[in-house]
């Protein structure tokens, strides 16, 4: 699989592609920003868009994705508890940042778990991974063992969960549950910050490690 991170943005979003390099079919995960840049990458591997997917719909992870998806008419798909945060995102856009990303993409269809992403040969598995946002996912691509986690969890650190639709005891089960059950080799990919590994975060991550001191 051809996999390029672009850091995108004034909050400095991964935006990955992923592309099949036998049938050259390609995904954009969270295009956060700079379609234009997205684009050139897709031209260098000599990749076509397929579809373009957020893993949640904070305007850091989605403003390129309208552009895209004029420029390509690839779909763009979430999970459907996000689609009220999308409709927000260029009031945050502008609230946060002060520039306006125009509208959000038109939603083309679900992102939901059990309900596989493919592109040529690839697949990846999606998971449920709420409590950053409502309907936030993380997408597996065991082939290579990578997980990416979207703002779910970081190296070192987990999602913020003092937005709309943000919970602390949801965030901790997702991880648990979704993400600390895969085996310690998988790469942790996330959503902002450096690549680690779900071994290395079961065993270091301060908000993961038993007893931690904000356990509730
Ligand atoms: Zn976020
Ligand atoms: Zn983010």
């Amino acid at each position: 699989m051809i996999l390029e991170t672009l850091t995108v943005g004034p909050l400095q979003v991964n935006c990955y592609l992923l592309g099949c390099a036998q049938t050259q079919q390609a995904i954009v995960l969270d295009p956060g920003d700079n379609a234009a840049a997205i684009q050139a990458a897709l031209r260098r591997h000599g990749l076509k868009l397929v579809a373009i997917l957020a893993t949640h719909a904070h305007f850091d992870h989605v403003m390129a994705a309208r552009p895209l998806q004029e420029a390509t008419s690839a779909p763009f798909r979430l999970h459907p508890a996000e689609r009220p945060l999308l409709a927000m995102m260029r009031r945050m856009a502008l609230a946060w940042l002060g520039y306006d990303p125009g509208e959000p993409p038109e939603v083309n269809g679900d992102l939901l778990a059990g309900r596989p992403v493919i592109f040529g040969a690839e697949t990846l598995e999606v998971r449920f991974t709420p409590g950053h946002s409502p309907g936030g996912v993380s997408l597996i691509h065991h082939a290579s063992r990578r997980v990416f986690t979207g703002d779910a969890l970081f190296a070192g650190g987990i999602g913020r969960t003092d937005l709309p639709g943000g919970d602390l005891p949801t965030l901790l089960a997702s991880i648990r549950d979704q993400l600390l059950t895969l085996p310690d080799d998988y790469v942790v990919l996330s959503g902002h910050g450096p690549a680690s590994t779900i071994g290395e975060e079961r065993e270091t991550n301060p908000y993961l490690v038993e007893d931690a001191w904000w356990t509730p």
